[in-house]
């Protein structure tokens, strides 16, 4: 008899996450939140803690023949925040672990832990563990990161309800278009050693690709104006892909406005130099690490002089579906395509 084989890319990695999960009973009351969301959330007294984990793996995540380790190192600590974040909490502590191969010296991992250290500063949270182990496959970083919140400001995936406004903060698709220069350069470098790499008109979009910034300034923002969002998640996969995230989580359908998409010129003019339609860049372009977040409208005074908010669209009924107006005013389905690993 032969086993039965399925192939992981016939799931997906969302398909994939939502088959383990079926089998997990939580047996703690204080598992507020597990699996499904940016961050699971742990009741603890007064307060809350939410934890989340990601791991980066060379040649999947990153390339070092690109990527400066210090940059590396940042990130990697960035886009643990960056989920501490997208639930609406301050992180604290984090943990670092790596698998190395022999072609690490030292002075490599220090050079890695120099932007792990300095985003540390950044964020203000302290390294308090982690664990260190040889890799046969090139370099592993996991990190987790631990945040807290009070339970009433936390923003769930689940909590968009209908006209809410649709908010994203920053510009997107600069990380995409970042990566595509840098493997064009990559291979431009391969073939001819000798060139050297044109990258000084592509600092922003490179920039973002190699050493992305977690929003807490929107975070503490939010705080301070007394805006909880109806629900936020970090934009890591593309914004459509979060689109679906958010809609399926609460059960609702969204409709947002080509126009009022936010896109830096340098992605702009780079996407259409590289021939990518800077519109698709935006809804399916990975590794932002903005915010995308639904606020009541009672709310909206407070954040409508925000220069680096955008009101993107609104919220509507599940039935409704999930559509983009285009700038002619035809309305569109939206597809969520995001980041494919497998
Ligand atoms: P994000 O992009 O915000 O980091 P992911 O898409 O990686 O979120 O994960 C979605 C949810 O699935 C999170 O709650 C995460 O903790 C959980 N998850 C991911 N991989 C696993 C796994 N192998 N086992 C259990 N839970 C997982
Ligand atoms: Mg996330």
């Amino acid at each position: 008899m032969s086993e039965k084989r399925t192939e992981i890319s016939d799931l997906g990695e969302f398909g994939l996450i939502d088959r383990l999960n079926k089998k997990v009973i939580i047996k703690n009351p204080s598992s507020l939140k597990g699996i499904g969301d940016d961050a699971a959330v742990i009741d603890s007294g007064d307060h809350v803690k939410v934890v989340s984990t990601d791991l980066l793996m060379e040649g999947v995540h990153f390339d070092l023949s690109y990527a400066p380790l210090p940059h590396l190192g940042f990130k990697a600590v960035a886009v643990n925040v960056s989920d501490i974040a997208a639930m609406n909490a301050i992180p604290k502590q984090i943990t670092v672990s790596i698998a190395l191969s022999n072609r690490f010296s030292l002075e490599a991992v220090e050079a890695l832990y120099e932007g792990i250290y300095a985003a540390c500063d950044h964020y203000g949270v302290d390294l308090i563990g982690g664990d260190t182990t040889a890799s046969r496959t090139g370099l592993a970083i996991s990190i987790t990161a631990i945040g807290e919140a009070k339970k009433e400001q936390i923003s769930y995936r689940s909590g968009a309800k209908e006209n809410d406004i649709l908010c994203v903060t920053g510009d997107l698709g600069a990380a995409l278009v970042g990566l595509q220069i840098l493997e064009r350069e990559k291979q431009v470098f391969l073939a001819n050693p000798d060139m050297k790499p044109d990258l000084e008109k592509y600092t922003i979009v490179t920039g973002r690709q190699l050493r992305p910034d977690a929003r807490m300034d929107i975070v503490h923002e939010l705080g301070e104006l007394g805006v909880v969002p109806t629900s936020m998640m970090d934009i890591s996969d593309g914004l459509a892909s979060e689109i679906f995230h958010i809609c399926k989580a609460s059960g609702v359908g969204a409709t947002i406005y080509e126009d009022k998409l936010p896109i830096d010129k340098q992605t702009f003019d780079t996407a259409v130099e590289l021939n990518l339609d800077p519109i698709t860049c935006v809804l399916n372009g990975g590794e932002d690490y903005e915010l995308l977040f639904t606020i009541d409208q009672k709310d909206f005074k407070k954040l409508e002089k925000h220069p680096d908010i955008h009101f993107i669209g609104h919220i509507t009924k599940e039935a409704e579906g999930k559509y983009l107006v285009t700038k002619s005013g035809t309305a569109v389905q939206i597809k969520a395509q995001g980041w494919k690993h497998f």
